[in-house]
C-alpha cells in the first residue's frame, strides 16, 4: 500500500497577513522547480485572519496548485449563535482543503474534549473537507504505560460514527505532547511502533483496507535533520510541523525529505 506523504505546517498564533502572504510565497517559490507529482501534499494552516490573504496567493496569484491550505480549528455548527466561532463553510470559502482539529493546544487551554473533537470530524467530512485528527499523550501518561491505551481512546472516540469511506479519507496526526514545541523528537522507532499501533485501532474501527489508506503524521519538533529518518519508518506518512514551519527554508528543507 502506498500513501502519499503529506507535510502540514501549522503556524499557530503567529504571523499577520503580510507575514502569513511572505511565507506562504517562500514555500511556494522554494517548491517551484519541482513537479506537483514529485512532491509530498503540502498544507499551510496560517490563523483565520490571514486565510484569505493566503487563499489569494495560493488559487489566484499563483495558480500552482501545489500548496493546499488548512484552518487551525472550526466549530461544527453551520451557523447561529456561537460567538467568536468560525464555520466550516466560512473556511471552506477560501477553498481550504483541511482542517486541524483536536490538536493538544485547543484541548488543554480551551477545554476540547473527545466528543467535540468527534462532532468536529463528522461536519468536516460532511463539507468535503479533511480533517487531521491530533491525538498524543501527555509525559507523565508515558511514564505510567498508559501511551497506547490513551491514544486508541482518543482515536475511537474521534471516529465514532464515521464511515469507514471516509475514515480512509481522514489525516491523523500522532503528537506527543512532551514533543510538541520542545526541541525533544520523539524517537523515530518509538513514534512508528505507536502510529502502527493507532493503525491497528483504525482497522478495528473501519477495516484493515481503509486503516491502510489512511495516513498518519508524527508532530513533534520535526525538523530539517530528523525528517529522512521519520520517513523512513513503514506507517510514518508525512509530519504535522510547529515551530519549523514558520521559515520558509526549514518547511521547504522538510518536504524535500519526504520526497
Ligand atoms: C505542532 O504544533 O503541532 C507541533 C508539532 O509543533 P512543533 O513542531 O513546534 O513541535
Amino acid at each position: 500500500m502506498t500513501r502519499k506523504p503529506l507535510i502540514a505546517g501549522n503556524w499557530k498564533m503567529h504571523n499577520t497577513t503580510a507575514e502569513a502572504r511572505e511565507l506562504v510565497v517562500g514555500v511556494m517559490q522554494g517548491v517551484k522547480e519541482f513537479e506537483k507529482s514529485e512532491l509530498p501534499d503540502i498544507v499551510v494552516a496560517p490563523v483565520f485572519t490571514s486565510i484569505p490573504a493566503v487563499s489569494e496567493e495560493i488559487f489566484e496569484k499563483c495558480g500552482c496548485g501545489k500548496v493546499a491550505l488548512a484552518a487551525q480549528n472550526c466549530y461544527f455548527e453551520p451557523k447561529g449563535a456561537f460567538t467568536g466561532e468560525i464555520s466550516i463553510d466560512m473556511i471552506k470559502e477560501f477553498k481550504a482543503e483541511y482542517i486541524i482539529i483536536g490538536h493538544s493546544e485547543r484541548r488543554q487551554y480551551f477545554g476540547e474534549t473527545d466528543e467535540m473533537i468527534n462532532s468536529k470530524a463528522k461536519a468536516i467530512l460532511a463539507a468535503g473537507i479533511i480533517p487531521i485528527i491530533c491525538c498524543g499523550e501527555t509525559l507523565e501518561q508515558r511514564e505510567a504505560g498508559v501511551t497506547d491505551a490513551h491514544i486508541a481512546s482518543q482515536i475511537v472516540k474521534a471516529l465514532e460514527g464515521i464511515t469507514p469511506a471516509d475514515v480512509a479519507k481522514s489525516v491523523i496526526a500522532y503528537e506527543p505532547i512532551w514533543a510538541i514545541g520542545t526541541g525533544k523528537t520523539c524517537d523515530s522507532v518509538e513514534a512508528n511502533r505507536v502510529i502502527a499501533e493507532i493503525r491497528k485501532v483504525v482497522a478495528q474501527v473501519a477495516g484493515r483496507e481503509n486503516a491502510d489508506k489512511i495516513r498518519i503524521l508524527y508532530g513533534g519538533s520535526v525538523k530539517p535533520s530528523t525528517i529522512k529518518e521519520q520517513m523512513a519508518q513503514s506507517d510514518i506518512d508525512g509530519a504535522l510541523v510547529g515551530g519549523a514551519s514558520l521559515k520558509a527554508d526549514d518547511f521547504v528543507e522538510i518536504i524535500k525529505g519526504a520526497m
